[in-house]
């Protein structure tokens, strides 16, 4: 067996007027998060994770955020694109932890959710998927509410012939 580790990080503003959304489960708060596509920091600090364990560069590079095409996409959709190029090189995910840095809104009533819907997108199972929150101990731009944080890491296995 063939194991790889990937370490995914992102920060998205939040602003008025858009959608909250982390991991693909929208939570009401009165303020989103900003950004080129849907802005989801859960799932963009996944997607480096992936790709960072298969050595496939990052979310920018495959998805850049200068390109139309990716202009308020759903960040599920760009989980999907490299999750498939992950699997077509025969790698399998063991496990996935995140953990979101945001002052505001609580999110331990949606942790369970979260990682329920992640064990959906990736196709695993109960005990693969972990989603921790912390506060930014109100200092930074995590504890004046500027900006939400995510990291993300995965390990991924593959048989060897
Ligand atoms: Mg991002």
């Amino acid at each position: 067996m063939q194991y790889r580790v990937g370490l995914g990080h992102d920060r998205h503003r939040l602003e008025a007027g858009r959608a909250f959304l982390l991991g693909g489960v929208e939570i009401p708060h009165t303020l989103g998060l900003a950004g080129h596509s849907d802005a989801d920091v859960l799932l963009h600090a996944l997607i480096d994770a992936l790709l960072g364990a298969c050595c496939l560069g990052d979310i920018g590079e495959l998805f850049p955020d200068t390109d139309p095409r990716f202009k308020g996409i759903d960040s599920t959709k760009l989980l999907a694109e490299a999750y498939r190029q992950v699997t077509e090189r025969g790698w399998r995910v063991e496990n996935v932890d995140c953990t979101v840095f945001a002052q505001q809104p609580k999110l331990s009533p949606y942790k369970q959710q979260i990682a329920g819907h992640l064990r959906g997108l990736l196709d695993l199972a109960d005990d693969c998927v972990n989603v921790k929150a912390k506060t930014g101990e109100r200092v930074g731009p995590i504890g004046r509410e500027e900006a939400v944080d995510c990291s993300v890491v995965v390990l991924l296995s593959r048989d060897v012939s």
